[in-house]
């Protein structure tokens, strides 16, 4: 007998919780030893005064159960509160983001034929949300990337491809032109690729990857990116898939995971009884396979595929010709459950594997680091924002220890040697290299407190280094 095991829940915003109530009744058909623990997180926590939208207790519940299985919530645009769900994902260290997707045409709505997964990175790169307004018109974004955190998420990619028994994977990023965190990742998947032999490897550049995602997904396995791209791609794979509705996604850390649909909160369909419950299903059945209630989690696949191969749809995956009944939420709710323990007659349901996926990192060896440099980023406005004079005046600071030879605007060089069509903002980075010999933090100091003085506004300072005797950082376009 399957011991019973209690999870947390939470509806969310939206159709959140239309789309869980249609989960729970569900799990509750199927027969699932399932306790809950339910919490509240989200707008409704925010607008109650919490403005972290989710309270201790709540925290306390997350942590004390092993899975999570949370409605999408609403996430303000622009402003407002930081996204709850990057808040969760980091805090409970749900390193890897998984989402399967598999179609089945021409039995159910889909664009193209794609059996894939993407395994996402879910902590890091311009996902973190660290930004900055530095001047009137220029604001920063940063892009983190570690390499222990580049290597977790490309070995449990090939773990996860040898557990699954999947053939290929496929990482995608665009070191092409972001060469040092892109870069980074890339030649780890390289390292890392080398052992799994058995597992083919391959990069492709996110842009012309993404495409392929969407006109040749067949071609396509494993996919391993950074979280922002893996983001994009992922709603990219939904919609092809035949509904942003459908696909679920599982966010796994160290001995505790999350559960949830790949869509957000819809606001627009909301309380209307005509959202896709698939999504939060699909989650749920991620679920009880990580739980080892395999058993389960295959018996609602299988009800639920029953379901939609018969043509029983809600109004995303409505196709003349395939659909037979276009229904609400409630209706598909009791479409699958009147199918519990039936198999469906035209699609095969999963094999399972009750495997956990674990492995072991490289040890970190520490590298040598050498200050090599100092870029000075400044707010100037003055003199018709032309470089020349912006770098005379910078020439007579520069001092003995340094030499000073390059300014940049938004990236580009415009001094020595700017060219009138390149438009020029009110964020100048100036270049400062070493003289002769070696320099210290206490140069730039003493640097920067020259500059400061000459009556300069210093935004932002960043120590150029060697890595083990190579160049870590970019070169301007055009230097
Ligand atoms: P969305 O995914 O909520 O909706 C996009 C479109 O897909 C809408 O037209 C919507 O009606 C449709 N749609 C989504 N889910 C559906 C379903 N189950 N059935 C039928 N149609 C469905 O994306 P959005 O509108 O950009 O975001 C709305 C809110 O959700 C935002 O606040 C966003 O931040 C948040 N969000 C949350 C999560 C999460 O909780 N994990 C994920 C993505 C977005």
């Amino acid at each position: 007998m399957t011991e019973t095991q209690t999870i947390t829940i939470a509806k969310g915003d939206g159709i959140g919780p239309e789309i869980m109530d249609s989960t729970l009744e569900i799990l509750k058909a199927s027969g699932v030893p399932l306790k809950y623990e339910e919490i509240e997180v989200g707008k409704q926590v925010y607008l109650g005064g919490n403005t972290t939208g989710i309270s201790e207790d709540a925290w306390a519940t997350i942590r004390r159960n092993k899975a999570f299985l949370k409605a999408p919530i609403t996430t303000p645009q622009g402003g407002g509160y930081k996204s709850l769900n990057v808040t969760i994902r980091k805090t409970l260290g749900l390193y890897a983001n998984v989402r399967p997707c598999k179609t089945f045409r021409p039995f159910i709505p889909a664009f193209n034929d794609m059996d894939m997964v993407i395994v996402r990175e879910n902590e890091e790169d311009l996902y973190a949300g660290i930004e900055y307004q530095q001047t009137s018109e220029a604001i920063e974004a940063v892009k983190l990337i570690s390499k222990p955190g580049s290597e977790r998420i490309i070995r449990y990619a090939f773990e996860y491809a040898k557990v699954y028994g999947r053939k290929k994977v496929t990482c995608m990023t665009k070191d092409n032109i972001m060469k040092h965190t892109d870069g980074m990742f890339h030649r780890i998947f390289k390292i890392v690729s080398k052992e799994y032999p058995e597992i083919e490897a391959e990069h492709r550049i996110i842009d012309i990857g993404s495409a392929n995602v969407a006109s040749n997904p067949e071609d396509l396995d494993v996919i391993v990116t950074l979280n922002l791209y893996g983001d994009i791609i992922s709603d990219i794979m939904a919609q092809v898939a035949g509904s942003v509705g459908l696909s679920g996604s599982a966010n796994v850390g160290q001995g505790r995971a999350m559960f949830e649909a790949i869509h957000g909160s819809a606001p627009d369909i909301a309380g209307k009884d005509i959202a896709n419950p698939c999504g939060l299903l699909h989650g749920a059945i991620l679920m009880l396979d990580y739980l080892g209630m395999s058993d389960y989690a295959r018996k609602i696949e299988a009800a639920t595929l029953c379901a939609l191969e018969e043509g029983i749809h809600t109004g995303d995956l409505f196709q003349e010709g395939i659909t037979k009944r276009k229904v609400g939420t409630k209706e598909f709710t009791a479409a699958v459950i009147r199918r519990m323990g039936k198999e469906p007659k035209n699609i095969k349901v999963r094999k399972r594997n009750a495997k956990e996926i674990s492995f072991g990192m490289s040890k970190q060896v520490k590298s040598s680091k050498e200050l090599v440099g100092a870029d000075l980023f400044l707010d100037w406005d003055e003199s018709k924002r032309q470089a020349s004079v912006l770098g005379d005046s910078i020439l007579k600071l520069t001092g003995d220890k340094f030499s000073f030879g390059l300014i940049t605007n938004r990236g580009v060089k415009v001094w020595p040697g700017d060219m009138p069509e390149t438009y020029a903002s009110d964020q100048w980075r100036l270049r400062f290299m070493p003289s002769n010999g070696k320099i210290t933090n206490s140069d730039v100091i003493e640097l920067m407190t020259r500059v400061t003085e000459a009556g300069f506004d210093i935004i932002k300072l960043e120590n150029l280094y060697d890595f083990d005797g190579e160049r870590a950082y970019s070169l301007a376009q055009g230097e």
